[in-house]
C-alpha cells in the first residue's frame, strides 16, 4: 500500500536562498519557494491499520522545512567553497559550533554572513537533488525512531517552486 502527502496542499513548504557554486546561472544568491512531496510504501499495521500516520510524516517533514525556512542554505562539503581558516579535511558541522560569522569564498567570490542567517548542511551542494536526499534520510530515520518498521520505500520530492523538482527514492526491503 502506498500513501502520499502533497506538500503544496499539506503546507510542507519553505522559502530559502541558495547558491549553486560555480554554476554560470545559479551561482548567484537567489531564492526558491520550495515544497516537499512524500510517498511511502509499506504494509499496513497497528491499531488503526495505517501504513504511516499522516501526522507523523507531516511533523517530521515540517520540522526539516522549518529548520531551512528563511535562511541561506550552505552546503559545507561543496568542492568550490572554501571556509576562511578551515582546511577542507577538517570540515564538519561541529567545527562551526563556535563560529558566529561565516566567511567563505567560491571561486574567488568572497562572502561574509552571520551564521544566524544561514543553515549549514552536511551536503555537497544545495540542489533539489541533494535536498531530496537530505529530507529523505531525516524523515526515514525519524519514522524508524517512532517505531515504523513496515516501510518498504520512501520517496521525497523537493520542488523548487512549481514545475521543477527532484525525487529521491530509498528502498528498504
Ligand atoms: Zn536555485
Amino acid at each position: 500500500m502506498k500513501i502520499v502527502v502533497n506538500g503544496m496542499s499539506a503546507n510542507l513548504r519553505f522559502s530559502s536562498a541558495h547558491i549553486i557554486p560555480g554554476h554560470n546561472f545559479c551561482g548567484f544568491i537567489h531564492g526558491h519557494s520550495y515544497f516537499v512531496d512524500i510517498e511511502i510504501e509499506g504494509d499496513r499495521f497497528g491499531d488503526f491499520n495505517f501504513v504511516v500516520d499522516f501526522k507523523d510524516i507531516k511533523n517530521s517533514a515540517r520540522n526539516v522545512c522549518k529548520s531551512l525556512d528563511h535562511r541561506l542554505l550552505i552546503p559545507i562539503f561543496n568542492k568550490y567553497t572554501e571556509f576562511k581558516g578551515l582546511k577542507p579535511e577538517d570540515i564538519s558541522i561541529e567545527v562551526f559550533n563556535n563560529i558566529e560569522n561565516l566567511k567563505f569564498s567560491v571561486k574567488g567570490k568572497k562572502y561574509a554572513i552571520p551564521k544566524s542567517d544561514a543553515i549549514l548542511l552536511p551536503l555537497d551542494d544545495s540542489s533539489a537533488e541533494s535536498l531530496a536526499e537530505y529530507f529523505n534520510e531525516i524523515i526515514f530515520k525519524d519514522l524508524k525512531n517512532k517505531g515504523y518498521n513496515n516501510i518498504n520505500s520512501i520517496s521525497v520530492g523537493v520542488n523548487e517552486g512549481i514545475g521543477q523538482g527532484a525525487i529521491f527514492t530509498k528502498k528498504i526491503n
